[in-house]
Parts: structure tokens; sequence; C-alpha cells
């Protein structure tokens, strides 16, 4: 049987078992074209959702939810068959086919505010869950009667009696046998969330994620049933409001980005990346040119550009940047020209992922156009485009947004995501389609998600924050992004060397700390200063990307002065702790830098050996003590946790006696 370790067991640096992901989606980021996932903005916050309602129910009540839902279906069914209808599906859980006028039925259905779906035009399709109560029973069999029915429930035992009866044991972990009270529940997931480092605590300033403000008047609006109860394949005539939503913000994306239309299939940007490719290359078959198959990448680029161009069946040609980080323009010229031939498209970002404005990219979307080629932008830093610019005007002709970034969707904690892609007028007919919604053209690209507009509720939210802003709003908020960020840059520049700027000593809208000489002098690296923030309460900036012995700081519009300032003074803090082991106060090894984090249990021990004082430890500027935030786990062991995969599924407790045991 094939076993997926996603969350592994380690050890942390007090000898406590730690949990600690072991698939991780920093695949892409290594591996790059040879990476075999490319979901970056992962679904997590749903499969949690998922995982949390098994917490509640348990096995027990997931089991008799299936039961009660098996026995509704086969109450239809049997009510059906009594009418002499032919119900085609002899084994069934909660899904039926029947035999009837299909668009007669239908339309009966709806008339009753009841969907079924249309097989052909001799089936529908009825499927029920749990919320189906015995009035919807009658209502559905009556569609069929053609008068009111009242359905005698019938307990099923079709499944029972058949060997697709499971007999294995299933959520046997304790933590599915515990929280199935309100009160037990909402403790669990509070004790959880206490050990969550959130926006609820501090800025997070990790780099090219734009981790902004998700305001409450964006989000309230996700709770609303008459949107967030509509399933993705009704008839559009149910789904109007939607259709205005979505167009509306078809036009305002398409303005802000200078083109022609919008796809909202994707799902995150590595799915926008990998839509944006495919249309490109459906694009050159149409034109006759199917061997367009190279795409010049960056060696700046994020990793998931030249994975999604291996996702698409592209050739990859990696192009060199020079010492101040911008493209190598002489470097991309020869290799435009040397592959002009088989040209399909350059993937860009833009500002670069180094955080800078790249003074040459219209004469870069220029050399590829005049070599037969098209150009993908990274839309990942529109944040610092926003009203100044836009991909269209720059020369890029497909470009995804991740409105989990630059239009306020929440991402921390993984998705869901929207990764729509806009296109120049000559791609619109490729645009992704769908079979069951008409979303594009007769040429466009298979579909890239199940649903016709992926995650659509939450466009909601980038919606509501493009309409409270207006469009002075949303420039102000570009220019005030940029603004943070360099501030910040001045404060820190007297502590650590920037790495990039442009010509005017400017970055855009984030900037990259180079950490590369501290290693040598004091073994201080930059997972050891991430670990180190904790303590002062604050989640890490990026780490080593997309430069090793780096950090990557972006602040967005979003975080006042009084807060870039505690940033600051923590990493001006630590800067400090780094001289003092290099001027040999303290040890290489054993120091404040290397064993954070501090937990609260190894400060409250008795002993305490450590050669600086629990103060620096725990509170190591004043302002800490009033808002501290405890890590949960100590420096944890990763390449124990490399070492050692196991499998989640068992009690985790016999995991934990075997790390401490080993
Ligand atoms: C975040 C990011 C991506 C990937 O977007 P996801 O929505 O996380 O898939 C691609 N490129 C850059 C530069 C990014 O910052």
């Amino acid at each position: 049987m094939l076993q997926i370790y996603i969350i592994g067991v380690s050890i942390d640096a007090e000898g406590n078992p730690a949990l600690r992901m072991a698939l991780q989606t920093r695949e892409q980021h290594i591996k790059r074209d040879k990476a075999t996932s490319n979901i970056c903005t992962a679904q997590a916050l749903l499969a949690i959702m998922a995982s949390m309602y098994a917490v509640y129910h348990g096995q027990e009540g997931i089991k008799a939810i299936a039961q009660s839902v098996h026995n509704a279906t086969n109450s239809v069914a049997e009510a059906l068959k009594g009418l002499g209808l032919n119900v085609k599906t002899k084994l069934y859980f909660d899904t039926i086919i029947v035999e009837c006028d299909a668009a007669k039925v239908i339309t009966a259905a709806e008339a009753k505010e009841i969907n079924f779906r249309l097989v052909d035009a001799k089936h529908v399709g009825i499927s029920l869950d749990q919320t189906i109560e015995q009035n919807d029973l009658n209502d559905i069999v009556s569609v069929f009667a053609g008068a009111a029915k009242e359905v005698t429930y019938k307990a099923s035992t079709l499944i029972s009696s058949s060997n697709l009866k499971r007999t294995s044991a299933y959520l046997t972990h304790p933590t599915f046998n515990s929280y199935h009270s309100e009160s037990e529940m909402m403790r669990y997931i509070k004790r959880l969330e206490n050990k969550d480092l959130s926006l609820v605590h501090s800025m997070i300033s990790l780099g090219s994620c734009t981790m902004k403000l998700n305001a409450a008047s964006e989000l309230l609006p996700l709770t609303w049933p008459e949107f967030a109860s509509i399933h993705p394949f009704v008839p559009v005539n149910q789904a109007q409001g939607y259709a205005e939503l979505i167009e509306q913000l078809n036009k305002d994306l398409s303005e802000i980005t200078g083109f022609a239309r919008m796809s909202f299939q994707p799902n995150s940007g590595a799915q926008g990346e990998y839509a944006g490719l495919m249309v490109i290359r459906a694009y050159h078959i149409a034109n006759g040119n199917a061997h367009r198959n190279v795409a010049l990448i960056p060696s700046s680029a994020h990793g998931t550009n030249p994975a999604s161009a291996a996702m698409a069946g592209m050739h990859i040609v990696v192009t060199k940047c020079d010492e101040k980080g911008n493209i190598d323009l002489v470097d991309l010229r020869a290799k435009a020209e040397q592959h002009k031939d088989n040209l399909s498209c350059l993937m860009v970002t833009y500002p670069s992922t180094h955080g800078v404005y790249e003074e040459s990219i219209t004469e870069i979307t220029k050399l590829i156009h005049d070599n037969g080629g098209l150009v993908y932008m990274d839309g990942a830093n529109m944040n610092a485009q926003v009203g100044l610019t836009s991909p269209g005007n720059i020369g890029a002709d497909v470009c995804h947004l991740n409105l989990h970034k630059t239009f306020a969707i929440p991402h921390g904690g993984g998705g869901p995501g929207m990764g729509p892609i806009g296109v120049v007028e000559k791609l619109v007919p490729f645009l992704p389609s769908h079979k069951i919604v008409n979303t594009s053209g007769d040429k466009g690209i298979t579909a890239v998600s199940a649903a016709p507009y992926g995650s659509a509720l939450i466009l909601l939210i980038s919606y509501g924050y493009i309409k409270m802003l207006g469009g002075e709003g949303l420039k102000q908020a570009t220019e005030m992004a940029i603004l943070n960020a360099n501030y910040m840059k001045e404060v820190l520049s007297g502590s650590y060397k920037i790495l990039y700027t442009g010509k005017n000593g400017r970055c855009a809208h984030e900037m990259i700390l180079d950490c590369n000489e501290f290693k040598m002098a004091s073994g201080v690296e930059v997972a050891d200063m991430a670990k180190r923030l904790m303590d002062y309460g604050f989640h890490a900036p990026t780490v080593a990307f997309p430069v090793v012995n780096t950090l990557m700081v972006e602040p967005t519009e979003s975080e006042s002065k009084a807060e870039l300032d505690r940033f600051c003074e923590a990493m001006i803090s630590i800067r400090k702790e780094i001289k003092e082991i290099e001027e040999g106060k303290f040890d290489k090894v054993n120091n404040v830098i290397k064993n954070a984090p501090h937990t609260c249990k190894l400060v409250v021990a008795d002993n305490w050996d450590k050669p600086y004082s629990r103060q620096k430890a725990a509170y190591p500027l004043t302002w800490v003590r009033e808002n501290k935030f405890w890590p949960s786990v100590a420096k944890v062991d990763n390449a124990y946790g490399d070492r050692n995969l196991v499998c989640s599924c068992a009690p985790i407790e016999a995991y934990m006696e075997e790390a401490v045991n080993a």
C-alpha cells in the first residue's frame, strides 16, 4: 500500500517530540524544473475543515451520518420504483440515476427549487446529503409522480449485504474520539491556535508573500448563504449574482493589469502559471508553430516558474542575472536569438524577486517579441504595480494575479487561493474552457480546475477590497507598501547589508537582507535568526529565497509605523547578539541565537545552565513582555525528522514514546 507521509515526528533541542512537515511544498524551490509537485498555495485550510468535521463526529458519528444519507437515498429509490420508474443504479450510496424525460423532470424540479443533474435526454442524476429532511424526500418523489406524495422512510441494508461493506477500523486515533461536545471541540481548536504565531500577534514580513490585512468587512460576506451555498454547476440563471460579481471583477482587474480579459479558473499563482503557459502553447499551435516550446527563465525566478514550464511540456533555458540582481541582458539576448526559431516565451517577475524595478523591462519584453516569443509575467509582485504601472503597459502578454497576496484574500496556513490570469486580446480565445459551464470560446484550452471559476466564493474578498478602496485608494496602497519598505530599508541598513537596490538606491515593495558574512564570523545562519525572531514574538521573513543566506522582508501597506519600528528593533537587537558572538563574548555553539527558540518550559525550569540570562532568552526587549508569544517547541532536529519519516495515522502517543526513547 502506498503511504504518503505529510507530517513526521522529530525531536526538539530539549528532547521533546515535535511534529514537523515531512513533505514540503519547498520542493519546487529546490528542484525547480525537476519538481514533481507545484502546489504552492495549497488548499490546507479546506483540508483542516474536513479533518475537524471528522474530529467532531468521530468514528460513530461519521458512520451514522453516512447511514442516514444512504437510508434517505434508498427511500427515494424505493418510492420511484413504486411509481414504476426504472432506477438504473443498482448498488448505490448517495446517488442514483433515473430513466425519465429529463427535460420535463428537471423543469418540474426547478419549480420546487430542486436541482437534478442532467445526465442525458433520458436520464437524470439525484444525489442526497445529510441535510435532507422528510419533506425534501416527499418533494423529490412528487416531481416524478406529478402530484403530492408521502415517502415511506426505509432503512437500507443494500451496502451491508454487499461485499462493498467496510470491515476495517478507521479514525482510531484518540483525536477522533475525544472532542464530541462543542465545548471540548472549541477548546481543542483554541489549543491548536495557541501554538501558532500569526497576524493576531504581530506583522508577518514574509517577502514575496504579501501578508497584508484581510479586513473583516471583506471577509464577512463569505458567510452569506446566498453566496456560500451555491454549487459551482447550478444552472447559470440561478447564479446571476455571481455572474455580475465575476464580470465586474473581470473589468476591474483587466483595467488594473492593462489586459483584455481574465480567466478566474486557476486556484493559485502556480496554477495560473500553468494555465497561462498552456494558453501560450495553444496560441503557437493555432498559428502553425507547435515547435515553439522553449521557455527562457531567469535564474532569479520563483521555483514555481520552471516547475510550471516543465508541467506545460516546455524546454527550459535558464538565463543569468548580473551582480546587481538584474536580468543579464547580454545573456538573455544571446539565448533569445539562439532559440529564436523555437522560442515560446519568457517568464519574468516584475518587480523582480530581488525587490527591484528592473529598468530594462520594456527592452526585455521587446527582445522576446522580436524573436517570436510571448511574455509571461509572474504577477506575484503586483502589490508594487497596482495604479503605478501594469503588466500590459510593460509589454507582457499573460500574467497571473495572486488574489491571495495583492488583493487581500488570506493565505497564511495555506489557501484557498485564487490565481486568475489576464491576457492580451489575441490570447482571449484560448482562455480555459469548461465542460459544464461555458467559460470561453471554442478554442479554449482544457479546464485547469474542476470548478469553472476556481474558488469563486473568495472572489468576494478581492471584490470588496477593490470596490471599497477605489482607484485612488488602490494606488495609495501601492505607494504606502513601497514607502514602508524603503523606510525599513533605511532603518535596517545601519545593521544589515541590503543586497539589491535600483539606480537611486531604492527598493520596490520588499528587500533582501544579506546575512552571508555572519556565518563565517559567528556560525549564525539565517535559519537560526528566523528561530530567534520567535523569542521576540515575530514570524520569520522569507528565508533563503531567492538568494541563499538571506532574509527577504516585505512589510506591505497594512502595518503601522509603530509595528515596523518594533520589527526593525528586533532585527537590530539580533544583529547585536550576532556581534557579541563575533567578538567572542559568547560561544559559537552555545549562545542565545543557536539555542532559540526558548520555550516556557525551559525558561521556568529549576536548572538554568545557559551562558546568558533567562531574561535575555525570553524578554530580550522590554516590550516583548507585554505581548509574549511562547513557542511550543524548541529548535526541531530536521535531520532526525528526515531520517524518521513516520506515518501519522496510528496513535501519535506511540511515536512520541519512540522519539523520546530513541
Ligand atoms: C507566491 C509566488 C508564486 C506562486 O503563487 P502561489 O499562489 O503560491 O501558487 C509564484 N511566483 C512568485 C514570485 C511568488 O511570490
